[in-house]
């Protein structure tokens, strides 16, 4: 089977790590230390919090703000549920808006039409990679006055008019689950320009402990730390963080070839003979690193979506669902919302294989492959 997805993990990784468990130092430390300022940096935002996955720190975002009960949060449903699910860690109450569907991502019109007088936050996510809209979307919150919170769980190394894709973000997370582009195992940041919300971040990760335990260790002194409100345990480790900075070194060239393969499917689907194929592409704003490379199910293709990744698992394909729709799922089943393009886009795009290591025959077989299937079910 070619898969969806590979890590890119090397030697360099794996002695990474090896040397991070000799040091003998393996929870959060130094090496978290190091990661959040590289990363923090690579984004273009002033302060970086390692946490243990995206969504701790989507969680703790909406925390940091103080949304809670009463509030509403407006969310795409077309997301991974974990995007739905932060809200209601807080007590607050997701809102789904529909989305935009050449970029399958939230716009300043779809977020306008749900808002209402409770409505406190915008959680925008940049959606397989793909940016969305920043300014008109920052724009529209400046003048509700609300909070705009960007899931950018899937969006390392995507940019938005020429920088990565949250520099100026007031608050964005990010994951390093090994389906995203940059992999710790699992491990998420929070990124802000505030240094106020980073160092509270800090503490709430870590149980809300007033001085760290890594720093406690290093100033050799008695140090008795405090407890001054209710935290959690959302840290990364330092054996994720070594690895991470090694995947960080390589994240420009990771991009520049996905990217490349990208490229590469935009140019075989014009030379096959499928009518109205359509793949992601870059929007006129910025540039995604293809975190998901899908395709639209044309309207010549009669089957569904399950037909279609039957059809190509039958191939040799593992392809997956392009994006599931929370509203659809009975977590979400006291939350009805009407979204006629969530709904399409939910059965009709498929995320096609792409990985660092694919090579051009595999590539290929992709492409032969989905031309099949989509020829035998056409209406
Ligand atoms: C993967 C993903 C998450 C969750 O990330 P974890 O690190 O696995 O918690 C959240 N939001 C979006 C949009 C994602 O794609």
């Amino acid at each position: 089977m070619i898969p969806v997805i590979r890590p890119f993990l090397g030697e360099e990784e794996a002695l990474a790590a090896a040397e991070t468990v000799r040091s003998g130092w393996v929870a959060q430390g130094p090496r978290v230390k190091e990661f959040e300022g590289a990363f923090a940096e690579s984004v273009q935002a002033q302060h970086g919090v390692a946490l243990s996955n995206c969504t701790t720190a989507l969680h703790l975002s909406l925390h940091l703000l103080g949304i809670g009960p009463g509030d509403e949060v407006i969310v795409p449903s077309l997301s991974f549920i974990a995007t739905a699910n932060a809200v209601r860690y807080v007590g607050a109450t997701p809102v789904f808006a529909d989305v935009e569907p050449l970029t399958a991502n939230l716009t300043a019109a779809t977020v306008e039409a749900v808002i209402t007088p409770r409505t406190a936050a915008v959680l925008a996510v940049h959606q397989c990679g793909l940016p969305f809209d920043v300014d008109t979307l920052d724009a529209l919150c400046a003048k509700h006055k609300l909070a705009l919170v960007q899931d950018a769980a899937c969006a390392a190394g995507s940019t938005y008019k020429g920088r990565p894709a949250t520099a100026g973000a007031s608050i964005a997370a990010w994951s390093f689950h090994p389906r995203k582009v940059l992999t710790t195992g699992e491990g998420g940041m929070l990124t802000t320009d505030n240094e106020e919300w980073a160092a509270r971040a800090r503490r709430l990760r870590e149980h809300g402990m007033s001085v760290s335990a890594a720093d406690r260790h290093s100033t050799g002194r008695v140090v008795l730390e405090t407890y001054d409100e209710v935290g959690f345990n959302y840290r990364m480790t330092d054996l994720q963080a070594a690895v991470g900075l090694v995947q960080l070194r390589k994240l420009p060239e990771v991009i520049a070839r996905r990217r490349e393969l990208a490229d590469r499917y935009h140019k075989l689907f014009t030379e096959v003979d499928v009518d109205d194929l359509r793949a992601v592409t870059d929007p006129d704003y910025g540039t995604t690193n293809y975190q998901t490379f899908w395709v639209e199910l044309p309207e010549s293709y009669g089957g569904s979506l399950v037909d279609a990744l039957s059809g190509l698992a039958a191939r040799g394909i593992s392809a997956r669902r392009g994006l599931m729709a929370s509203h659809n799922e009975p977590a979400y089943a006291d939350a009805p919302a009407e979204l006629p393009v969530t709904e399409r886009l939910t059965q009709r795009l498929v995320a096609l294989p792409l990985f660092h290591q694919m090579t051009e025959d595999e590539q290929d077989t992709v492409v032969h492959a989905l031309t099949e299937v989509l020829r035998e079910g056409r209406r």
